[in-house]
């Protein structure tokens, strides 16, 4: 039998994960993944770490990205394989997203401040000491630093109460449309995957999202119902979409998730890594 498994979703500290680049790689190598794609948010800054560890361990890394993007106000996120991680559009696409990640940061905390829970920029960005190059600062960061702060209980109460989407201090800032992201990847000779189709709330957004020309669906997803992940699987191929998966590993950041706990087989992963023709 063939144990190749490989995970295409997972976040370091170059996101808002809580783990390095290297030890996502060595926890990988531990639980026995023959492949792995790390995949933070709007960066690709952890491959330049990653790589040679991987490398060292005989795993196998097939590059990758979660970009953030936006259809009809709601937000969806698409991943992208198989690119060179040297291809100046990919990187000048993760410049552009900490630009408006920068942007938006402001933003929701100048909000905050207004309504009586001061956080300094200086404040956000010494959260993290180990500094990551190309870091992508989100919402999950300020809400660890309004928790430091003492003025909520935990991240989950930030989000549902003052950052989530549409709460108070919520700002949407500027956005990329799922149509720019697909065409961008594409010029990048890389594959595009629905992320966490599962999460989708609005009918419409699915369906117009259906119309877009991706390359794949991410049906193996988390811990989700197998009668979800079947349902987008039998989705993806009636399109003739590639059927991807992945855990969406964070680290103690989404504890109740394993790195590992959904997976691709080596006839997928071959795929991606494959020069799209
Ligand atoms: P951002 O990319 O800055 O808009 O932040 C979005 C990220 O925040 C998502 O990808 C999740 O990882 C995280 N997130 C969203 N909702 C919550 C929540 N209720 N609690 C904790 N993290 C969340
Ligand atoms: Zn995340
Ligand atoms: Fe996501
Ligand atoms: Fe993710």
């Amino acid at each position: 039998m063939n144990s190749f498994r490989a995970d295409l979703h997972c976040h370091t500290t170059c996101s808002d994960g809580s783990m390095t680049p290297t030890q996502l790689v060595e926890l990988a190598v531990e639980l026995g993944l023959s492949g792995l794609s790390i995949t933070d948010h709007d960066s690709i800054g952890a491959y330049a770490t990653a790589m040679p560890v991987a490398a060292a361990h005989g795993l196998e890394l097939l590059s990758g990205v979660e970009f953030s993007a936006a259809h009809e106000g709601s937000a969806v996120h698409v991943l992208a394989y198989g690119f060179s991680l040297t291809n100046p559009l990919i990187h000048d696409f993760c410049r552009q997203h900490v630009l408006r990640r920068k942007e938006r940061n402001r933003a929701i905390m100048d909000l905050l401040t207004k309504q009586g829970f001061p956080i300094s920029e200086k404040e956000l960005y010494l959260l993290d000491s180990s500094l990551e190059e190309d870091k992508s600062w989100g919402r999950p960061h300020i809400a660890q630093a309004m928790v430091k702060k003492g003025f909520v209980k935990s991240s989950d109460e930030a989000f549902k109460k003052y950052i989530g989407d549409g709460k108070s201090a919520f700002v949407a800032g500027k956005t990329f449309s799922v149509a720019e992201t697909l065409q961008l990847i594409h010029e990048a000779n890389g594959y595009a995957v629905l992320a966490h189709p599962m999460l989708i709330e609005r009918q419409s957004v699915a369906r117009d999202l259906m119309n877009l020309p991706f390359d794949g669906i991410e049906a193996y997803y988390a811990r989700y119902p197998i009668d979800k992940q079947l349902y987008w699987k039998r989705i993806a191929e009636e399109k003739g979409w590639i059927v991807t998966g992945g855990s969406d590993f964070h680290g103690n950041l989404k504890p109740n998730i394993s790195l590992g706990c959904s997976w691709v087989d080596e006839v997928t992963f071959k795929k991606l890594k494959q020069k799209k023709i």
